[in-house]
């Protein structure tokens, strides 16, 4: 359906929910009748390291047309500028240091022996803060969820028999799926439109999130300039544009919150800076764009004497002395030693044995490389472009969408876009 037949559908919703509160005298609307005056589903899309200025590449015109209808603007992703991370602080309006999540890989004193990657979903290492759907919930919004960091975990519960996964309580999204990436994007959206397919009201969701992680790996593998990332923001503009459609066809009024999680900077065997120190210094827990990292007891002075400091494309700090831009710093999560290299350049235990060219986030969240996603379209809002802004203030705009109260406590809140919605 072209764009122009979508308005219409539009507005012929938006006219059909006008008249769907009759007055008393009047008879029941139609079942047809009753079947348009969907509330509005709230749909929050992740497309996973997609760097702000691949809109301007000229491959994505459905995502042209949505901001174009309604408001965008570059978002300022929280450090570091990963993914579980940055996910989290989406749905809970915490930086990472308060949310907990502080790393794509972390160790936590509290939890010896333990280790957290993106394959884990053990609740103490999420729990800190409840994420938009479990509040959702809550308030009695039904919710779905097709991807997500952090979905598969049941929030809240608390681990019954360690080591075997067995957890009691908690609180899931009405409808999830464990993560697989083989699901493709074409098959996420149709979960989305199944769901909101069904036939009674109550059975379908009012918020939901869909998640792509195709423009991310294709960037990793191949780095942000490459013809094969613009392919993939082309596919993912493609599937978006079937979720538009699809949406169309069923007459659900829907407000799209279109986000990336961070951007990507190009990387190369070029810009590499070795980790000057002897193996059994320091614990690692990861290298990359930043160094993570704890001194070994007895070799803390040789540790900070070889790495406190500025440094050719790297700065390090200890973690109490962390710029307080970065709002990073306080949480047990985070080692003792922070290095963070310049865009571009990349912290490796060892030198590369072949020529690359790939691309890397996790760098400085106000890098114009790590420049965020952010397109908001649907009934609830007006068109406009937001300047910069930080994605703690995300939480707070769906709240507003989904008619929560504000949350109490969060680092962001809605005014970048308070000019920008609708009265309600
Ligand atoms: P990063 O290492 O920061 O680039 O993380 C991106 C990767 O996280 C992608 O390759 C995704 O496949 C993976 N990922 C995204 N969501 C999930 C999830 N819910 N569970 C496990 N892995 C995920
Ligand atoms: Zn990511
Ligand atoms: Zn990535």
């Amino acid at each position: 359906m072209r764009w122009t037949t979508r308005i219409a559908a539009a507005a012929l919703v938006a006219v059909l929910q006008a008249c769907a509160t009759p007055p008393a005298h009047t008879p029941p609307p139609p079942p047809a009748m009753a079947n348009e005056a969907r509330p509005p589903v709230t749909i929050l899309i992740s497309i996973d390291g997609f760097r702000s200025d691949y809109l301007q590449r000229g491959v994505t015109p459905n995502l042209a047309r949505l901001a174009a209808q309604g408001i965008t603007g570059p978002m300022r992703p929280s450090f570091p500028s990963k993914t579980f991370p940055n996910h989290w602080t989406l749905v809970t309006g915490l930086v990472p240091d308060h949310h907990g999540i502080v790393g794509n890989r972390m160790e936590d004193a509290a939890h010896p022996g333990q280790t957290f990657t993106t394959a884990s979903d053990a609740p103490y290492w999420w729990n800190a803060a409840p994420p938009i759907w479990v509040e959702a919930e809550r308030a009695g919004i039904r919710t779905g969820t097709v991807f997500w960091p952090g979905a598969n975990v049941a929030w809240g519960s608390t681990v019954t028999k360690a080591d075997h996964g067995d957890y009691a309580g908690g609180a899931r999204p009405r409808d999830w799926l464990q993560y697989n990436q083989a699901i493709n994007g074409t098959q996420r959206v149709d979960t989305v439109l199944d769901w909101l397919r069904r036939p009674a009201a109550a059975d379908r969701p009012r918020f939901v999130t869909l998640y792509f992680d195709r423009v991310d790996v294709v960037g990793h593998d191949y780095g942000p300039n490459s013809p094969e990332v613009a392919q993939a923001a082309a596919q993912v503009d493609a599937q978006i544009g079937a979720l538009v459609d699809g949406l169309a066809a069923l007459h659900q009024p829907a407000n799209l919150v279109l986000v990336s999680d961070h951007g990507m900077s190009e990387t190369s065997d070029t810009r590499v800076i070795p980790l000057d120190l002897p193996k059994d210094s320091y614990h690692l827990i990861e290298a990359g764009p930043f160094a993570a990292l704890t001194p070994l007891p007895g070799k803390e002075a040789l540790v900070e004497g070889t790495l406190l400091g500025r440094h050719p494309h790297m700065e390090c700090w200890r973690k109490a002395e962390i710029p307080a831009r970065f709002r990073f710093g306080s949480n047990p999560r985070i080692p003792a030693i922070l290095c963070l290299a310049e865009p571009r350049w990349m912290i490796v235990e060892k030198l590369p044995d072949a020529p690359f060219t790939r691309g890397e986030h996790g760098y400085d969240n106000r890098s114009a490389d790590m420049a965020a996603l952010f397109i908001a379209a649907g009934p609830a809002f007006r068109h406009g472009t937001v300047p910069a802004f930080d994605n703690v203030d995300v939480a707070p705009l769906l709240r507003d969408l989904l008619g929560l109260p504000p949350g109490r406590g969060l680092d962001g809140d809605d005014a970048p876009f308070r000019s920008l919605l609708q009265p309600r």
